[in-house]
């Protein structure tokens, strides 16, 4: 049996398990999406949210890419985030970044190249006012502190989007987090607070940037 073979078997054995316990599984799960919170993170493979939280999939919607970026001119994400507020009606956005991030690592030691190179470009800039503060610290520390500052960074951006600017203006309830998950230890961390208001989200810009 080829490896992908095996991995439909092991779906097929997924699905006839979950139907053994709840028959109508699949029927209700057909007719209903509407996860709560919306996450972006890295598409690192230890970093499956559903997993971390400990929560079905199907109350997570999820955008994951290199590094937890968010582009407003990335129409994907952009896409995304417009859904999840316009249409799924979701109340949470977080914005999750990791320890170990190879793509935080390749900016802090100038290995990337090509589409890489691009899309991680604002995290270059970042790097910058990253070394000037932390000359004396460690590889680890330095890649810690980019992958943090990335995260704020990339709340800004998801504060700053049209539909959550929007979304806001119009009163509706929707907080934006800024998390951080160790790998090291299975944790997740806070960075920032709820975040749901356009002043907030200025107030953060301003202490950070
Ligand atoms: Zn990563």
């Amino acid at each position: 049996m080829s490896e992908l073979s095996e991995l439909l078997s092991r779906n097929f054995a997924w699905a006839e398990k979950i139907k053994s316990r709840t028959p109508n599984f699949f029927k209700n799960l057909s007719k209903r999406h509407k996860p709560k919170y919306l996450w972006i993170g890295c598409s690192d493979s230890r970093t499956a949210p559903d997993r971390l939280l400990d929560l079905p999939s199907e109350e997570i919607f999820v955008h994951r890419n290199i590094a937890n970026m968010v582009h407003s001119d990335d129409a994907s994400c952009m896409s995304v985030i417009q859904y999840a507020v316009d249409h799924l009606r979701v109340d949470h956005i977080v914005v999750c970044g990791h320890s170990c991030c190879g793509g935080v690592r390749a900016v802090l030691e100038d290995q990337t190249s090509g589409p890489i190179d691009q899309w991680l470009r604002p995290l270059s800039v970042l790097k910058t006012s990253i070394s000037e503060r932390l000359q004396q610290a460690s590889v680890d520390e330095r890649s810690l502190a980019l992958t943090e500052l990335n995260v704020v960074k990339q709340v800004t951006n998801v504060c700053g989007s049209t539909t959550v600017k929007t979304a806001w203006e119009q009163g509706k309830k929707l907080s934006v987090h800024g998390w951080l998950f160790d790998i090291r230890t299975g944790i997740l961390r806070d960075l920032l607070g709820e975040i749901n208001s356009a002043e907030m989200a200025a107030s953060i810009h301003k202490q950070y940037f």
